[in-house]
């Protein structure tokens, strides 16, 4: 395949195939950005709802 890129996961050290022509460049795996964005994702329930607390 042309144009594809290996790199290492930033967080598995995993060695996983980038899209260069891609929008932003990947530093995780598939595996470990799905873990990242899911914790993201949690990170800002809690936030929300810390904001949620001070607004009262
Ligand atoms: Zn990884």
């Amino acid at each position: 395949m042309m144009g594809m890129k290996k790199k290492k996961c930033l967080e598995c050290k995993v060695e996983f195939e980038v899209n260069p022509k891609a929008r932003f460049a990947r530093k995780y795996c598939k595996t470990c950005s799905k873990k990242r964005k899911k914790m993201w994702d949690e990170q800002w329930k809690l936030k929300i709802e810390d904001f949620d607390d001070e607004d009262d």
